[in-house]
């Protein structure tokens, strides 16, 4: 797979403080956290566990997890497709993009030979069908209620029950395996939220009265921050009982993204200016700290100098990004130690889901370098 260039390769964010002494923002990747994160999930979860590779595409971190026991992916564009089937040839992709371009339709079908494909609305069955036959599984994506998620995917994507069934029975009649999948919302705080999904997931089997390949139950599984979430164990004994009980002898599948990745990666930034309380650093909302803008999710924070973590009294302060646009400020106030200063550094924890995958490259700035760390974060212990 990926050949590690040693130059890249630290034992920790001290080390490369010490020898790169950035005045660039730094993506960090941790291997053997995100090793031990797949592993985890992947002997916790009742059944097959997918990586959702749109939360963090990079091949350190697909090497991790591969390592860890992941071989199915959760792909929704050519280019991620291209990318596992080139990383790991043996792996299995599902297409679990409710809305795919003819074009993608027909490399991931012809090309890739994939046969996993969700679709939540009749034309893109049609569609589907005209281009990648019958001989395929048809996951119809349900909408679920939105719960307790920060981010709630069913208001984009997935059928109605009564679609849903309609959607089913007609896949089965021109030819096709079913199965059926869902999403509960990204960073989703309540197990029970599977629950309710599985219970609507048992409604629609009942009612299409086709044999189903198998249930899909999504993400949603939460990283830690500094929220307080119940431990993964909670949400995998809630889809267990509810597979249990509501009769689904059928194979689980699950598409975890942020539950992978969060913890296995940080973002290393310097304090370029210090205005008072503000502190303008070079890694904002157009790079890698999108997801922290709205004040939704709180990642640990630390400060670190030239000689190791600072302490000392805490304040709060206000975090500008690098480009010119008066929007890339970070919403949360963070507290850090009084005695920062220009020249220092500010290390994000569990930076590893929707960052790095996500950044623009806007107004020149990107986060170009990525190193990995050997060895388990010692700073933030989880
Ligand atoms: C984004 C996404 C995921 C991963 O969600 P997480 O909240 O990161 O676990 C899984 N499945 C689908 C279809 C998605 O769009």
């Amino acid at each position: 797979m990926t050949a590690l260039d040693p130059e890249f390769r630290f034992s920790s964010i001290g080390e490369v403080i010490e020898r790169l002494e950035p005045s660039y923002p730094v993506f960090c990747i941790f291997p053997d956290v995100l090793r031990t994160r797949a592993k985890a999930f992947v002997e916790g979860f009742p059944g097959t566990v997918l990586y959702a590779v749109k939360c963090n595409p990079h091949p350190y971190v697909l090497e991790a997890l591969a390592e860890g026991g992941i071989s199915h992916f959760d792909t929704a564009s050519i280019t991620e497709i291209a990318k596992i089937a080139e990383l790991m040839p043996e792996a299995h992709s599902y297409f679990n993009h409710p809305v795919k371009g003819r074009g993608a339709l027909d490399a991931a079908a012809k090309v890739y030979g994939l046969k996993d494909y969700v679709v939540d609305h009749a034309d893109e069955l049609d569609k589907l069908i005209s281009i990648a036959g019958t001989d395929i599984t048809v996951e119809v994506r349900i909408a679920t209620p939105k719960g307790k998620a920060v981010y709630d995917l069913s208001a984009k994507f997935g059928a109605t029950p009564d679609d849903a069934v309609d959607l089913l029975k007609e896949a089965k009649r021109r030819g096709c395996r079913t199965a059926l999948a869902f999403h509960v919302g990204s960073q989703c705080t309540d197990p029970s939220a599977f629950r309710v999904a599985m219970e609507l997931s048992a409604k629609v089997r009942d009612r299409a009265g086709v044999p189903l390949e198998y249930l899909d139950v999504g993400g949603g599984f939460p990283a830690i921050y500094k929220m307080n979430v119940p431990p993964l164990s909670d949400y995998f004994d809630v889809i267990t009982r509810a597979r249990d009980e509501l009769g689904f002898d059928i194979p689980l599948l699950a598409e975890p993204g942020r539950a992978l990745v969060a913890d296995g990666c940080s973002v290393l930034t310097q304090v370029h200016l210090r205005k008072g309380d503000d502190l303008y650093i070079n890694d904002g909302i157009y790079g890698c700290l999108s997801e922290i803008r709205d004040g939704d999710l709180d990642p640990p924070v630390r400060a670190v100098s030239l000689s190791g973590s600072l302490g000392g009294a805490t304040q709060p302060f206000r975090i500008f990004g690098p480009t010119c646009d008066s929007l890339d400020v970070l919403k949360l106030p963070f507290h850090l130690p009084e005695v920062i200063a220009e020249g220092d550094w500010i290390e994000f924890g569990q930076m590893g889901a929707y960052s790095i995958g996500m950044q623009t490259g806007f107004n020149g700035f990107i986060t170009d370098t990525i190193v990995r760390i050997d060895g388990m974060h010692e700073e933030f212990v989880y």
